[in-house]
């Protein structure tokens, strides 16, 4: 069988000295608190190699010294963690109904989370971008006056986003082919940082493989309860993207040929019939009233009243297809889901799991279990950020300023 970890790899690099200082860096975030001569015993590098990869990775304030430790054989060691504190990582989530903006440190600690709500389908891909370029001035403003260097950003974006950063295809937004990267780093004139565009999923499910409880779970899908519904895979520990990065569009496979009509002109597509909009009441709800509408629904199932029971039950059956979509597929360990549906789990989880066990031909649905997300609303965001601080880990460090 053929696996992929992410164990430190200094052979798949080109660069070794970079290499070594980002298998350094890696096992500094992971083992924490550490010494030298942990980190020369475990990835193979000799000791005066890491005692000079280590002094490069203070003197870019990405590690700094803790004291020492005393409880152990031989002579006390100074202990190692991750400093990054001059350092921020940008994520930004465009959706359907609200942007929300996140910007964490290099160990992932949060430094600000904004939440605003946006009419994304109201208006137009320019417009968007307007508003993100806003917010993101803000966001640097912001890491400025605390002295911290901005390492990267990302947007992340409930639809087809291409390797180079054009939205194909958002049909919940209405937009297509849309450069959101190029027009994005044009308004923020050379921000002097990387800027990319990725789909929500992806980045949501890159959110929980590096914070969430299942961090570290190398089959993890995470399942967007928006108003679009899409999947963020990981597998092996990598998150999979496809030939042109537009997999895991779980959201318009067809369950039903006589089904409501989805946003992206099919019939039956999964998130008509197990997105957020099959449980609310109101197809056309303006977007800022998604939540209010949400909180009733809580209300009602929690009064135990029946036809939001049987509503529940049934959007949780259709989305229990699409998980075992993903079981028979894929085998994941654990199937995140995310957004909207996380106040709604504990009337949508038993049908899920029920359909989902019914429709898995491999014993106890192959070891997977369902869960919500526990990253709340800026899992998209969060995920940005996360993808900044993955491209810092396989060896793209900040230059000493
Ligand atoms: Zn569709």
């Amino acid at each position: 069988m053929i696996t992929s970890t992410t164990d430190p790899r200094p052979a798949d690099f080109a660069d070794v000295r970079a290499t070594n200082l980002a298998v350094v860096l890696r096992f500094v975030r992971e083992h924490a608190p550490c010494s030298r001569a942990d980190i020369a015993a475990s990835t193979g590098l000799n000791k005066a190699t890491v005692s000079s990869l280590v002094a490069d990775l203070i003197d870019r304030r990405l590690v700094r010294e803790t004291g020492l430790t005393e409880n152990r054989v031989g002579r006390p060691a100074t202990m190692l963690v991750l400093d990054g504190s001059p350092y921020a990582a940008i994520g930004i989530e465009v959706n359907v109904d609200y942007i929300t903006a996140v910007a964490v440190d290099l160990s992932g600690e949060r430094l600000l989370s904004w939440r605003r709500s946006f009419p994304g389908a109201a208006g137009t891909a320019g417009q968007a971008m307007a508003t993100v370029a806003g917010i993101v001035r803000r966001v640097v403003t912001r890491m400025a006056k605390e002295e911290r260097q901005v390492l990267g950003l990302t947007v992340g974006v409930p639809g087809l986003v291409g390797v180079d950063g054009t939205v194909r295809i958002a049909p919940n937004l209405g937009w297509r082919d849309a450069d959101l990267c190029g027009d994005l780093t044009k308004a923020l004139r050379d921000p002097g940082f990387p800027v990319q565009v990725d789909n929500d999923a992806n980045l949501a499910a890159l959110a929980e493989h590096r914070f969430g409880p299942y961090a570290g779970t190398a089959n993890l899908v995470y399942l967007t309860g928006e108003i679009g519904v899409g999947a963020g895979v990981i597998l092996d520990g990598r998150l999979r993207r496809g030939g042109q990065g537009y997999g895991g569009e779980i959201g318009h496979i067809q369950l039903d040929p006589f089904g409501a009509e989805c946003r992206c002109g099919r019939l039956g597509c999964l998130e008509a019939v197990a997105g957020i909009g099959a449980v609310l009441e109101h197809a056309a709800i303006s977007p800022a009233e998604v939540e209010i509408e949400l909180d009733e629904v809580v209300r009602l199932a929690r009064a135990g009243d029946a036809r939001t029971l049987a509503l529940l039950s049934s959007v949780g059956h259709n989305l229990g297809k699409g998980v075992a979509l993903m079981t028979n597929l894929l085998n994941p360990e654990v199937v995140i889901l995310g957004g909207y549906y996380v106040p709604l789990a504990p009337w949508l989880l038993p049908s899920v799991e029920a359909e989902t066990r019914g429709r898995t031909i491999a014993p106890d649905t192959g070891g997977c279990r369902v869960v919500a997300s526990t990253l709340g609303y800026g899992a998209a965001a969060l995920g940005g950020a996360a993808r900044v601080l993955d491209s810092v880990d396989s060896g793209r460090l900040p230059r000493i300023s």
